[in-house]
């Protein structure tokens, strides 16, 4: 357990003396220079020698060659892989297209030779892998590891993703929402740092949100909590994908937009929307501004419920600012209670849109390598 606390000091603090280490954990002098031999005899520590307040002391550090993590983010038309030394240590990157009805083993075959490619490209072997996750654009339900829902990504139905993409790459794979991920994302390196309660809501083709309670990522019993997009925000609205009515989804994601705006302007991209938007169209600027007045009730009930410090917005629909936070706002104080609309902050996601999921994806395979350590360390 005390190497355990030393290793977290270091990790927290990055290179520490070994007076540093003690004042942190509140060991012993003598205790601390110990667990610093066995650290460094398990290769879990690098010793360098340095001068402190003019003299010589031992700087600690956690091990670099702890292997490589590696994530593989799908959108509903690509797939992003990234492989780093750490969260915030990206080697490569990069992004593939995929077909927009494609089937899982297609979507797991090429984010594996990615991978492949890669940590081969970095020089590195497949053997220093550690850690894989894989986001997905879809509630995962955490019992059976499938996508958890019917009408979302249908070519994903039934497979057992992290199984398939562990025999492709051999080594811990785990699978989670896209969402969740870019909420972990901002949470260790964003908007979100530091805050309790909070939320991130990703509003691009659909949207999506993960929350953050008690500084932790909270998935809820099965694995589907966060999924915003399907929150009744009209009993009697259109149908949605996912066979409800008047989903959020139907009022703020790409399709709504694009279909209100068709009439008039023909056929748009939302990038072409957003950007139009932002250089003064009226149309333009009117649909998002109703999306983000549909967004702003849903987030009430948010608000209301869990009583978070801050909630993030990120996706596409972030570059628009405050021409969309300006009605999201609007409407959480029009419906949330008072006290609670009062002190959350809105906010645009800190991180790029299609980076927050990537980088989240890479927090949680760090918690995967750090997890394997922790046990070869507590039973070696
Ligand atoms: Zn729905």
């Amino acid at each position: 357990m005390n190497r355990l606390r030393v290793l977290d000091a270091v990790r927290e603090h990055g290179a520490m003396t070994q007076v540093e280490i003690a004042t942190a954990t509140g060991l012993s002098a003598a205790t601390v220079s110990n667990l610093v031999k066995e650290l460094d005899g398990a290769g879990a520590v690098l010793l360098r020698p340095s001068i402190r307040n003019g003299r010589r002391a031992t700087q600690v550090s956690v091990a670099t060659a702890r292997g490589l993590l590696a994530t593989a983010v799908f959108g509903d038309r690509d797939v992003r892989v990234a492989v780093a030394a750490a969260s915030d240590e990206v080697v490569a990157q990069k992004r593939m297209p995929l077909p927009a009805d494609h089937h899982a083993d297609e979507g797991t075959d090429r984010a594996a030779r990615l991978v492949h490619e890669l940590v081969e490209g970095a020089g590195q072997e497949m053997s220093g892998l550690r850690a894989l996750v894989v986001g997905l654009p879809a509630p995962i339900d955490t019992v059976s590891g499938h996508v958890g829902s019917d009408g979302i990504l249908p070519g994903w139905r039934g497979t057992d993703v992290a199984a398939a993409m562990s025999d492709a790459v051999r080594v811990p794979v785990a699978l989670d929402n896209t969402a969740n991920l870019a909420a972990l994302g901002e949470f260790k390196h964003g908007a979100l740092q530091g805050v309790s309660t909070g939320m991130f809501v990703k509003v691009s083709y659909g949207a999506g949100a993960g929350l953050i309670i008690g500084g932790e990522l909270f998935r809820g019993s099965a694995g589907t909590a966060g999924e915003i997009g399907h929150v009744t925000i009209d009993e009697n609205g259109p149908v949605c994908r996912c066979g409800n009515r008047g989903c959020l989804d139907t009022f703020v994601g790409a399709s709504p937009v694009l279909a209100a705006l068709r009439p008039t302007h023909g056929g748009l991209t939302l990038r072409d929307v957003i950007t139009r938007a932002l250089d003064g169209d009226p149309g333009c600027r009117r649909v998002l501004q109703d999306s983000g007045r549909h967004l702003g009730v849903a987030l009430a009930g948010v608000v209301t419920m869990l009583n978070p410090e801050v909630i993030a917005i990120g996706g596409q629909v972030a570059r628009l600012g405050d021409l969309l936070l300006g009605p999201v706002r609007e409407s959480v104080e029009r419906c949330a209670i008072p006290s609670a609309a009062a002190s959350v902050e809105i906010r645009v996601g800190e991180l790029p849109p299609d980076e927050a999921d990537v980088r989240g994806g890479l927090v949680l395979a760090e918690q995967l390598r750090d997890e394997a350590d922790r046990a070869a360390l507590s039973t070696g």
